[in-house]
């Protein structure tokens, strides 16, 4: 690898809601050296609840760290180049530990969890007007089951391991990115309580105008601010790898799996934005140093801040709960298909979706409609209507998704997209990609380097105060290759399925009565 190797090297701990990666990048030129990938079990234990085992993350970081450990070493790289190492994270995935067992005291709580809808609906009817967007003046969000607020809440009203917890004073609530660098910087023994502000701004007890705790928010909630953890930047060391391969080196960079997306894919300034497809698919716009509210059903949320000094940057996000979800559901529940990339196959055999559309409102619908009693529906279906139709409608629907969030961005700030700037597993599949381009009717452009959430973390971390090996400056973006997928049917035509796909929806929403 010649001089390679003489370059600082950043690595990134990627925890994601189907899997964990650790990666390790060259923070000169931003290549990707080395990594290794676990998957993640989630559980299902009742209708609407989807769990994932605390236990089983950390077992998956760990071993993703161990293994590209072992990888750098067969690549003969020395450890020591390794200078810094950054979080990132599935957002609003809910955590409570005894802090002096170093126990978790429940399953993490995944984001796209129901069981909070009744919760959710008593909140709603007792704010003012019924409004969910009672508390967006505060948090940027709307009162969904989405966030982790109301996650929390279940867990103190129901699990009396956590309410004992919190009487004795050995309870701590963390996201995924808290309980990774408490146990990463030696969990009971000394490890360090924190989580950044892009993961603080998604548990909706978060102001993010003071850019702190909310008492107000916390009350309404009835949530003791002693087991929250402390709020620090985006990029500054939290403390120091113990016990590992890579034990003293500094943790400096933390960062939402979407907001990393949106570091990673350079999308620093006011109006530049990234789609990133995994499980769910997240569209963020950068909205600068001031939070833009919307008034067409996006988030405002708490982009990054990257160090002590530096100001807050606020992006406009569109939440869609069902993106790659889809098609481990046509995997793991229908059998369609043996593995999630088999999807393309016979998407492109059946070319279209005959007149088939899904909307798969599994968790309700988020983005722009913020309903969690709908649910999913195929319709449209005929006699001639077969497997491969049904793969093509659910890649589709990713599609109409992300034109809806588009569509609401437009109307937000009155400038449409150029193009759209995308990542995330999804992407690799270039039959989605292309009908993407075809529905939003503008080029969609996808790095070589798919990893851009995992480098954004590790730009944060290369970049605090204190390890500085990455500048953040917009004169020193590295450069990035990337593959443009251009639009290949007409407008009216696009028009008329994206108008068919809205009609779908309604009845997704009203499917009851
Ligand atoms: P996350 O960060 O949410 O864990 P990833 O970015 O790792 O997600 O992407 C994984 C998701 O992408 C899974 O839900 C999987 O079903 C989907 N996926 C992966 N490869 C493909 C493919 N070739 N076509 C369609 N979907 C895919």
């Amino acid at each position: 690898r010649g001089n390679t190797t003489m370059d600082p090297l950043v690595a990134a701990v990627d925890q994601g809601t189907s899997s964990t990666r650790f990666l390790v990048f060259n923070a000169r030129t931003a290549e990707l050296i080395s990594h290794h990938q676990v998957e993640i079990n989630q559980s299902f234990p009742k209708e609407g609840w989807v769990e994932e085992d605390p236990k089983e993350i950390m077992q998956s970081v760990y071993e993703c760290m161990e293994r590209t450990c072992e990888k750098l070493g067969q690549l003969n790289i020395d450890l020591s180049n390794i200078k810094a190492v950054g979080v990132t994270n599935q957002r609003e995935t809910t955590l409570v530990w005894d802090k002096e067992t170093g126990e978790p005291l429940y399953n993490a709580i995944v984001w796209l969890d129901l069981r909070t809808q009744s919760t959710v609906e008593r909140l709603i009817n007792k704010a003012p007007g019924r409004n969910k967007n009672h508390l967006k003046h505060k948090t940027g969000l709307p009162i969904s089951t989405y966030f982790s607020a109301v996650k929390l809440r279940w867990l103190l009203d129901n699990v009396e391991e956590v309410q004992q917890a919190v009487l004795s004073q050995r309870a701590m609530f963390g996201t995924v990115d808290s309980w990774i660098i408490w146990c990463l910087t030696g969990g009971r023994n000394g490890g360090v309580h924190c989580t950044d502000v892009s993961n603080a701004s998604r548990t909706m007890l978060f102001n993010i105008h003071t850019m702190d705790w909310d008492p107000e928010l916390c009350r309404y909630f009835d949530i003791p601010m002693e087991i929250l953890p402390k709020v620090r930047t985006s990029s500054e060391i939290y403390g120091w790898m113990k016990s590992s391969s890579l034990a003293g080196v500094p943790i400096s960079g933390c960062l939402g799996d979407q907001s990393a997306a949106l570091v990673g894919q350079m999308c620093f300034k006011d109006g530049q934005a990234k789609n990133t497809y995994g499980t769910g698919c997240f569209l963020l716009r950068n909205t600068g140093t001031k939070p833009v509210m919307s008034d067409h059903g996006l988030l405002t949320t708490v982009a990054y801040k990257m160090g002590k000094d530096q100001p807050p940057c606020y992006a406009l996000e569109g939440s869609v709960a069902i993106a790659g979800a889809v098609v481990r559901w046509l995997k793991d529940n229908m059998g369609i298909v043996q593995s999630t990339s088999e999807i393309e196959k016979l998407a492109a055999a059946a070319g279209s979706s005959y007149g088939c559309y899904f909307v798969p409102a599994f968790s309700g619908l988020y983005a722009p409609y913020w309903e969690p009693s709908a649910r999913g529906i195929i319709c449209g279906l005929t006699q001639f209507t077969n497997r491969n139709h049904l793969a093509f409608a659910a890649l589709e629907a990713v599609c109409f998704q992300t034109r809806e969030i588009l569509d609401a961005m437009k109307q937000d700030s009155g400038i449409p997209l150029k193009q759209l700037q995308v990542d995330g597993g999804m992407t690799s599949n270039r039959l989605l990609m292309q009908l993407q381009a075809d529905i939003l009717c503008i080029p969609v452009v996808c790095p070589t380097m798919s990893e851009t959430t995992a480098l954004g973390a590790a730009m944060a971390a290369g970049a605090a105060e204190g390890v500085e090996v990455w500048s953040l400056s917009p004169d020193n973006i590295p450069n990035v290759t990337s593959e443009t997928y251009h639009p290949q049917i007409n407008t009216d035509e696009s028009e008329f399925r994206f108008a068919r796909w809205k009609k779908a929806v309604q009845k997704a929403m009203n499917w009851e009565t």
